[in-house]
């Protein structure tokens, strides 16, 4: 599965392969090197992690009041929409990344979703 990159430093042809080492610059090829594809699943990697992270804090600080809510259940769902699994089917993902990335996001929005609900049952001080 390994194909030839140019390398990020000195554009010397490389094999992609994780741990190749430049003969002309001496670079190690790193996670987030060379191919398009690999780039787009470490973003969405990424994504996965730092989402439901970054949705929790807002919706912990939005929850203050009516009106910051309105706005952190908005970046809740945009958020929620920007990091989904099916937007990133051209990863090509193995049946376990598949699984894995599909439970996390299930998981997480669904945990997310229920303290909005909780937030919006508690209603909130005039
Ligand atoms: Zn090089």
């Amino acid at each position: 599965m390994s194909s030839l990159i140019n390398c990020p430093d000195c554009n010397h042809e490389i094999l992609s392969r994780l741990g190749t080492v430049c003969p002309e610059c001496g670079h190690t090829v790193g996670y987030f090197d060379g191919d398009k594809k690999r780039k787009i699943y470490g973003k969405f990697f990424a994504l996965t992690i730092f989402v439901p992270f970054i949705s929790f804090i807002t919706i912990l600080f939005a929850s203050q009041n009516k009106y910051t809510m309105y706005i952190g259940i908005a970046i809740f769902f945009y958020l929620a929409i920007k990091s989904c699994p099916l937007l990133f089917k051209n990863i090509l993902f193995s049946k376990f990344e598949k699984i894995f990335f599909w439970f996390i996001w299930i998981l997480s929005n669904s945990l997310l979703f229920s303290m909005i609900i909780s937030v919006l049952r508690k209603g909130f001080e005039a």
